[in-house]
């Protein structure tokens, strides 16, 4: 369970954190913690993982992949705030 202060905190500092994410993108810097991405593991809306330009798909459609800039296994069917659509 996240904290009221935490979530207050985090919607703080994301529009920082999104900057220093595309930015560590460019240099292949750290990435962003699932939590501070605001990363779930269900869609928003029609916005996906499989569907976003930071996305590396796994070994198959429906397996996990990576991201461009944010930590961890990343579901195709997951979403975070960081969220941007393929061109
Ligand atoms: S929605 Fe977020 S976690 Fe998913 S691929 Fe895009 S940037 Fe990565």
């Amino acid at each position: 369970m996240i904290s009221r202060r935490e979530c207050v905190k985090w919607a703080l500092a994301l529009p920082a954190t999104v900057g220093l994410a595309r930015g560590a993108m460019a240099q292949a810097g750290p990435k962003v913690p699932q939590k501070v991405a605001q990363y779930q593991e269900t869609p928003k809306g029609n916005q996906k993982c499989d569907l976003c330009k930071y996305f590396i798909a796994g070994s198959s459609p429906t397996a996990n992949g990576t991201c461009q800039l944010v930590e961890g296994s990343i579901s195709p069917n997951g979403w975070c705030a960081l969220f941007a659509a393929k061109a």
